[in-house]
């Protein structure tokens, strides 16, 4: 049985009987396989490689991206978490053996993953291809059926996700649901198994509350202000060149970009030349007319990032063009902290920068805000950065650079507190989209009778001293 297209045009009313089909294709067991989930993600490799070009023009129109950033923070990533996913699959999905009490002697134990079904991803429009495709990598790898729902407000990449999805992959497996706030709310009254959103968390708390209704859990992968410290005992050079390149990526539009950056305030000023040195560098004198600087998703983005400059003081940039959707990076120095430039997520290409007596103040700065999804220090002491460690909570952290986590499929990708739960990447993902399911299988040539009816004192005695 072939499932229905799924192409813009799709109707409310379609939604439900996709969910359905998918369910029904699981049940009858397609996706258990494991050489059918290795073949579907050689699929989905075959998709970023053969459409290379078509992504990166789709890209390009949705955020005005440049090839190399497209390359390796979309198509590049998606290819080397598939080759990742492929190559540990078969240990993945193996029981992993676990020891067993001499209660329950003669015996064994394992862990055996199991798939959940059917799983719902709603991807995010900043990296528009690879935050909706890279959680799909591990929800194929764990034997699921997947609805995917990409972002509306980078129409270009949803419109080819759209597109491409049935042409690459098993389409009684897949399937895609294109569209806004309706859809997203049709589709979220249907029963999933498990949910990844990526996004904001006004949306998150839509997402989670749904979920409830049918008890589904969710991974939400949440954004927040990710700071950034930087003591004078840092090597100015590279900490300026690793700011103003993961700051202005994308224009500032990632959700593990710098958000500011804390600084003792005799250091600030050398700071901010380095970093506008370093601008000077990568974007040229007008970084408007840089084909590596890229532009804000829409209008309605560009003016809530604007409006972060209404009563700040700009110490760098602030250029933009409203109908063009450019905004030059921008410098902030000591913005009020109750302004909603300090408040918010920014989202966008403005850094502002908090002057503070001492480096190790930031700490308190920090705790007294919500959880970061990121947070980086650029420090030549490992006394401060054992500090930062130990006292402060975040769902990753870099010394001495900025994002480059991401790089390494061995480490969990996800926030805490109000900047997510759950997370992905590699084996974090696997699991994230499988049931651990626990296993304990017994011997019947042995059978001591303490745990049975009628009780005694001599019976207690051994339960206690095995037990
Ligand atoms: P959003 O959360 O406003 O929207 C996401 C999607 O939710 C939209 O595509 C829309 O279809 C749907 N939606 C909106 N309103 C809805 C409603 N009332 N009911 C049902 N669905 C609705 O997206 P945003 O805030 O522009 O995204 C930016 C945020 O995402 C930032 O906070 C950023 O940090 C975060 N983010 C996080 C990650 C991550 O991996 N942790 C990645 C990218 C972005």
């Amino acid at each position: 049985m072939q499932a229905q297209p799924q192409t813009a045009e799709q109707t409310l009313s379609a939604i439900a009987s996709t969910v359905k089909h998918l369910s029904t294709s699981f049940a009858s067991g397609l996706t258990r396989p494991l050489a059918w989930r290795k073949t579907q993600l050689e699929q989905l490799k075959r998709l970023a490689s053969e459409r290379e070009e078509e992504i990166m023009a789709a890209l390009k129109a949705d955020l005005g991206k440049c090839q190399l950033e497209s390359w390796t923070s979309e198509v590049g990533f998606l290819i080397s978490e598939i080759d990742h996913a492929i190559s540990h699959l078969g240990k993945w999905s193996k029981p992993r053996r676990v020891s067993t009490p001499i209660i329950a002697m003669p015996g064994k134990s394992y862990i055996q993953p199991d798939p959940k079904g059917v799983v719902l991803i709603i991807g995010a429009w900043n990296y528009p291809f690879q935050l909706t495709l890279a959680p799909l990598i591990p929800a194929i790898a764990a034997g699921n059926c997947a609805l995917i729902k990409p972002s509306e407000l980078a129409p270009n990449t949803s419109a080819l996700i759209a597109k491409l999805i049935p042409k690459y992959l098993d389409r009684d497996a897949f399937a895609v649901v294109e569209g806004g706030v309706p859809e997203t709310t049709e589709v979220l009254k249907q029963r999933f198994d498990h949910i990844l959103y990526t996004g904001g968390e006004a949306v998150g708390k839509i997402v989670m509350r749904a979920a409830a209704e049918h008890l589904t859990p969710v991974t939400l992968e949440l954004g927040g202000k990710s700071p950034c410290i930087v003591a004078s005992d840092c090597d100015l050079e590279v900490t300026a060149s690793r700011i103003a390149w993961a700051k202005w990526m994308n224009v500032g539009q990632t959700c593990i970009a710098p958000d500011y950056v804390l600084v003792e305030k005799a250091f600030a000023d050398k700071l901010i030349e380095a970093i506008k040195a370093k601008l000077k560098d990568f974007y040229g004198d007008d970084p408007a007319k840089s084909s590596d600087y890229g532009r804000i998703i829409n209008q309605r983005h560009f003016d809530r990032i604007a409006g972060y400059l209404n009563g700040v003081d700009v110490t760098y940039g602030g250029q933009m063009d409203r109908d063009a959707r450019y905004m030059a990076p921008t410098i902030v120095l000591n913005p009020p902290k109750d302004s909603a430039l300090m408040q918010e997520e920014i989202f966008g290409p403005i850094l502002p920068i908090v002057p503070l007596e001492t480096i190790e103040q930031s700490v308190a700065f920090i705790n007294a805000r919500h959880k970061p999804l990121a947070l980086y220090l650029f420090t030549g002491s490992s006394q401060l950065e054992q500090q930062v460690l130990e006292n402060t909570s975040a769902g990753s952290v870099c010394i001495n650079d900025a994002m480059m986590f991401m790089t390494n499929a061995e480490l969990p990708f996800g926030g805490v507190g109000n900047s997510g739960m759950g997370a992905y990447h590699g084996q974090w993902g696997f699991d994230t989209f499988s049931h651990l399911k626990a296993v304990m299988k017994r011997s019947t040539w042995f059978d001591i009778n303490w745990r049975y009816p009628p009780f005694n004192a001599h019976k207690l005695k051994w339960l206690k001293r095995v037990g």
